[in-house]
């Protein structure tokens, strides 16, 4: 299987090399030269299957022997070391939760499959490599704990000083060993920006062999089509005839690793997309005009992204054709006093606690349901202890701790940065190991 650039300014490349490069050197993004249809006998054998069996399936084609199977395997069963089960909230709306991981978000399962496909590639090439992240929060944490101790890979996250909560701080700085954690005095953007000149500086990059983990890279991207097929098979027979996913969608991964597993055969009435105020691909749904905007800062924080970078890969996937795409999703967007208000009504009325994300995708599914009707599956894209004081506002009760996850008093060991490049580069050339 080889993956080409949605520019296609350049050669199609093996997965290896897609998922070291992260992004195709003509700015577009990497897709698979096919998406294959998985037989029946798969669906058919479906509820026998187990989250890493179903995972397998759905990735060796992918992967297509560049990873031996019984490595495959066990890079799966080590990714997926946790249960992502569907909750039923009411009749015909079901949360599934993808937020059991150790970061308790769904960013751990792709962070947990690119970092154990690079390390087996490094293991063979006997390289080592230079993880650079910048982060708003979730990623970094995702990052920091799928790579630690992985031999061979340093990773570096830069995350905007003050501006990151202490749970996700906490989650990236206290790890230590090949995890280091740059405490930058500015925004997002500024991170971002140190990243983006570190990846243009040619000596840089390659005398410390440079690599990104950010959600573009397609081992981040292709994990996430696994719990559609698994959310499906967890569902009762009587209710997969009309099955609709509702995704709160920021960067558009997760949607389009949905849109992917309908493409291998699995059976989905409609998708979902659901935002916040940034709302670029909702209006371009409703309008047919993509206008990228600055992004707006919400309590669904994870999703402010005004320029969504994997837009160009849904347009990939119906050919650049609007009325293809409306045709499969359908598009919503809500303002933070709606979301504050369905964490509420749903608490009080199912008893079920939404998180800021999952109350935008509640929504959505909601408004779909005025006229349409099915099997709702919402995607519950992080715990909603990580945004506890929101959440703890709206239900009037604390949110209880889930068990998995110790807040240890572990020391915080970040270095404080400006946002200067060249200290960034002094740093990276001479004091990484
Ligand atoms: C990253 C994130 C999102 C957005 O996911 P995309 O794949 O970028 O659309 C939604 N919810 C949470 C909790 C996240 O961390």
């Amino acid at each position: 299987m080889k993956y080409y650039s949605t520019n296609q300014q350049v050669e199609p490349v093996s997965f290896q090399e897609a998922i070291f490069l992260g992004l195709p050197a003509d700015n577009g993004l990497f897709m698979p030269e096919e998406i294959p249809s998985l037989p029946s006998s798969f669906f058919d054998s479906l509820d026998d299957l187990t989250l890493p069996e179903i995972g397998f399936e759905v990735l060796k084609p992918f992967i297509d022997g560049e990873i031996p199977d019984t490595d495959l395997k066990s890079i799966i069963e080590d990714t997926l070391a946790f249960e992502i089960p569907i909750n039923r909230i009411k009749d015909g709306v079901y949360a599934l939760e993808l937020f059991h991981g150790p970061t308790l978000a769904f960013k751990d399962v792709g962070a947990r499959f690119l970092a154990r496909s690079l390390s087996y590639f490094t293991r063979k090439k006997n390289q080592k490599l230079t993880v650079l992240v910048a982060t708003s929060g979730d990623t970094g944490s995702a990052v920091a704990n799928g790579f630690y101790n992985v031999p061979d890979i340093e990773v570096v996250i830069l995350y905007p000083s003050g501006k990151v909560s202490g749970f996700q701080e906490q989650q990236m700085t206290t790890l230590g060993g090949n995890i280091t954690a740059l405490e930058v005095d500015g925004t997002f953007d500024d991170c971002q920006h140190l990243v983006k000149q570190a990846f243009l500086d040619e000596e840089l990059r390659t005398s410390k062999n440079l690599t990104s983990a950010n959600s573009i890279n397609m081992a981040r991207l292709l994990p996430q089509s696994i719990y559609y097929f698994y959310a499906w098979a967890q569902l009762p027979e009587e209710e997969r005839k009309e099955v609709i996913f509702s995704v709160p969608s920021g960067n558009y991964g997760n949607l389009s690793a949905g849109l992917i597993a309908q493409r291998m055969g699995l059976p989905v009435k409609q998708f979902l997309a659901c935002s916040n105020v940034n709302d670029t691909v909702p209006l371009y749904l409703w309008n047919a005009r993509f206008e990228p905007k600055p992004s707006v800062a919400t309590i669904s924080n994870a999703m402010d992204v005004g320029n969504p970078s994997n837009f160009v890969r849904m347009l990939d996937l119906f050919a650049g054709s609007h009325q293809k795409m409306i045709h499969s999703i359908t598009g919503y967007s809500y303002t933070d006093e709606s979301t504050r208000d369905t964490i509420q009504k749903t608490y009080g009325l199912t008893g079920y606690i939404l998180d800021p994300h999952g109350a935008v995708g509640y929504l959505g599914l909601m408004d779909y349901y005025r006229n349409n009707q099915g099997t709702g599956i919402v995607l519950e894209t992080a715990h909603p202890i990580k945004f506890r004081n929101t959440v703890e506002d709206q239900i009037l009760r604390e949110v209880p701790m889930p068990g998995h996850v110790s807040l240890t008093d572990l020391e915080k060991k970040s270095i404080p940065f400006s946002i200067d490049f060249e200290d960034f580069r002094t740093f990276l050339l001479n004091e990484l190991a």
